[in-house]
């Protein structure tokens, strides 16, 4: 099989060959912004939202941009055909770009559009099957007055720092709390509880990214006639819950059975969270 060719600034290049600076901000600092999408037969599962929230994360960092939303739409697009990719992951990035060495994002020009088209695979197939383990880690989200979870940006170290607990104990996902103490979200995940027979889900602000999987799983359970609420909850909600499962786009919908090391429910996937497993996957095909 051919290399995998990366989009940077208008050209492809092969995977091995796409670089960027060393002194680009979003290497030295973090400094940009991302998002990470689906394609499902060839198309992209809701383009628009991701380039929406990519825009708004961006001018929520003074980044501008340099290529207007149709033209980004295009390239991204474009990245698939090359690669002759029809069910893959798109990582689209825009960094600062190179710069001074110091924090000033006024000493920086040329904010480098990347666009990468790949495979992923999140989680073994058996964790869709028979569901995820997860723990809380101690580390709280950000504090959305320190940095929003609202912002897609490079600088993930809080969910590393998140997702390491995690894997010490032997779990691919943490879950993560907010100053609060209230549930915000997991490490690259939006959350769902089944309690009493109604969908709970953190609202926005609990301090949690606002995931398009999120907002599509919200849409599909009304359309399925279950009742879903974003409400703001504490582990104690997820203790005593019958079933749970996160959202994503990388991880589409996966249930999880234990919260620290505690059944969730009877400790099987549940009937809510199969329902919606099927529904999205009928969804996804059907925007396809
Ligand atoms: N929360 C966080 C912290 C994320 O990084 C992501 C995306 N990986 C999500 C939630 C899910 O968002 P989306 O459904 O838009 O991918």
């Amino acid at each position: 099989m051919s290399s995998l060719e990366v989009y940077i600034n208008g050209s492809f290049y092969p995977k091995q060959e796409a670089k960027i600076s060393v002194y680009d901000h979003g290497l030295l600092y973090g400094d940009g912004v991302f998002e990470g999408m689906r394609a499902y037969g060839g198309r992209i599962f809701r383009l628009q939202q991701h380039l929406d929230r990519l825009y708004e994360s961006a001018r929520a960092i003074l980044l501008e941009i340099p290529m207007g939303s149709q033209d980004l739409a295009d390239a991204v697009l474009e990245t698939l055909r090359r690669n002759q990719l029809q069910d893959a992951y798109i990582r689209l990035v825009v960094t600062r770009g190179a710069g001074t060495l110091g924090l000033d994002p006024d000493r920086t020009s040329d904010p480098q559009i990347i666009i990468i088209a790949d495979k992923i695979s999140l989680y073994p197939d058996e964790y869709y099957q028979n569901g995820l383990e997860i723990v809380t880690a101690s580390t709280i989200r950000n504090h959305p007055a320190a940095l929003s979870p609202r912002i897609k940006s490079l600088n993930y170290l809080n969910n590393i720092m998140a997702k390491i607990e995690g894997k010490l104990a032997g779990c691919a996902e943490a879950l993560m709390l907010n100053h609060k103490g209230e549930v915000a979200e997991c490490t690259g995940d939006n959350i769902f509880i089944v309690r009493r027979g109604r969908l709970l889900t953190p609202p926005i602000d609990a301090g949690i990214l606002e995931g398009i999987t999120r907002n599509a799983v919200i849409e599909l359970a009304s359309s399925e006639g279950i009742s879903v609420q974003e409400l703001s909850f504490t582990r104690h909600d997820i203790f005593v819950a019958e079933e749970c499962f996160l959202t994503g786009s990388a991880a589409e919908v996966i249930p999880v059975i234990k919260l620290d090391r505690r059944p969730i429910g009877n400790g099987q996937v549940g009937p809510i969270t199969k329902q919606l497993i099927q529904a999205f996957h009928g969804l996804v095909r059907s925007e396809a």
